[in-house]
């Protein structure tokens, strides 16, 4: 493997079972995915040491269906970034040009899968950490809907919003890998299907990934096929951005699909909403790493509020403090109806938006990433910019929907990805409209 990328935090080979979906296949596993025995960092000093007892459910599927872990996948620590440079292990190399960002925060997954480190990866998505890396690095990567993987085993950045999901060179790959993690665990209560509110599915009903199987829905038939295009999500994109994804329409016209345009006019506070949520989520998540329960130990010395701050100081680095701190202001007495309820808000709104858009189309398109691949530095001082990069990932995680990243093209010699989005549990259209593209 070539060192000079940085892709993986850990390098160790996990044999699976000896048959299944995935025999001889490679796997490259995101490093805040729990492996029992190998160590699982989060991309944080904080857990440099950290030895889980047990397997993520993902995992465990993943082994049982033949393939072989090669290693722990460098990310932004806890999943905080959209670079892969925010991680306490240095930064990954984009493989298409290697004095850029790989994207993030699964950056190692999608670096590994484009440089041929690993057959496939698995991600996770918060608010566009599986698809920004599959665009950035040219590959495809697949956003479940919320409650469709499993999340045991998954170290909590913001539970509300995020998923476990495949990362590969091909849409049929991708799908091939999301066959074998989908589906309900006894052991995540989000993935399973006992109530009426839960998208609609009665009590006895399947669960949704009981009845597909995503890879034939690969099959690169878009005749007929509808699709919207949210005007403020291409509006704010770059030039030639917005030049690869209209070619790339164009390319699906000719296949058979149609496309108009809708507004969505709630998403302009999309990154607004999903910073408040995920910071606020985060502050509370992350309170178990104190040195006594999780983490590097801050000593003792006859006071337990110094030990865990020691501890905090030596173990985070500077985007999860700055989050960290951010998200406990914004849930504090006083401001919890400032911030967060009218977060929480929004996202009602988004959600609304995105199902009056999907009544009247199979999928939404949108480029995945405003932005080409930033160069490596290049936003690490300006943590605005590098949210507003989110723009386009981070409503779809607000509206627990499904989307997927293909890659559209090229402009300036740097990939650029197209953002598929389905309705809840709709993750066949979205493979399908993908696989066109290819
Ligand atoms: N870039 C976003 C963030 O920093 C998304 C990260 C993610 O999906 N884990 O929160």
């Amino acid at each position: 493997m070539s060192a000079d990328l940085n892709a993986f935090v850990t390098e160790e080979r996990i044999e699976g079972a000896d048959d299944g979906p995935l025999a001889g296949r490679t796997v490259a596993v995101k490093d805040n995915i729990s492996t029992e025995g190998v160590r699982t960092t989060c991309g944080s000093e904080m857990l440099a040491d950290y030895v889980p007892p047990y397997d993520a459910t993902v995992v465990e599927r993943v082994k049982e269906a033949g393939a072989t872990i090669v290693g722990k996948a460098n990310m932004d620590e806890f999943g905080m970034g959209t670079t892969t440079e925010t991680s306490a292990f240095g930064p990954t190399r984009n493989p298409v040009e290697t004095d850029r960002v790989p994207g993030g925060s699964s950056g190692g997954s999608a670096a590994a899968v484009a440089a041929g480190e690993a057959d496939l990866a698995l991600g996770s998505d918060t608010g566009g950490s599986i698809r920004c890396p599959a665009a950035f690095c040219g590959v495809v990567g697949i956003k479940p809907t919320y409650g469709l993987v499993s999340r045991y085993g998954l170290v909590a950045y913001a539970n509300s919003l995020e998923q476990i999901g495949p990362i590969a060179p091909t849409v049929e790959e991708a799908a091939e890998l999301l066959d074998v993690i989908a589906g309900p665990d006894p052991n995540d209560a989000t993935t399973r299907f006992d109530d009426e509110d839960a998208a609609g599915w009665a009590a006895g009903d399947e669960h949704p990934a009981d009845a597909a199987t995503y890879a034939d829905a690969a099959d690169g038939d878009v005749d007929g096929l509808e699709i919207a295009v949210p005007n403020e999500l291409v509006e704010g994109a770059d030039e030639g951005v917005v030049e690869t994804f209209y070619d790339a329409l164009d390319d699906l016209e000719a296949q058979g699909a149609s496309y108009h345009e809708v507004s969505l006019p709630c998403v302009e506070y999309a990154v607004e909403a999903y910073y408040v949520i995920a910071m606020g989520e985060a502050s509370s998540n992350l309170a178990r790493f104190d040195g006594v329960r999780y983490g590097v130990s801050g000593g003792f010395d006859g006071d337990w509020n110094e030990a865990f701050a020691a501890s905090r100081d030596q173990g985070f680095g500077e985007e999860v403090k700055r989050r960290v701190l951010l998200g406990t202001y914004a849930l504090s007495a006083g401001y919890h109806d400032k911030y967060y309820r009218k977060a929480q808000d929004a996202r009602a709104w988004i959600k609304r938006d995105f199902d009056e858009a999907l009544s009247e189309a199979d999928v939404l398109a949108t480029p995945t990433m405003p932005v080409k691949p930033f160069r490596l530095g290049e936003s690490l001082d300006d943590p605005l910019r590098m949210y507003l990069a989110d723009a386009n990932t981070t409503p779809v995680n607000l509206a627990d929907l499904p989307a997927i990243s293909v890659p559209a093209g090229e402009s300036e010699g740097l990939p650029v990805g197209m953002q598929f989005v389905g309705p809840a549990f709709g993750e066949e259209r979205v493979i399908r409209a993908a696989s066109a593209l290819e």
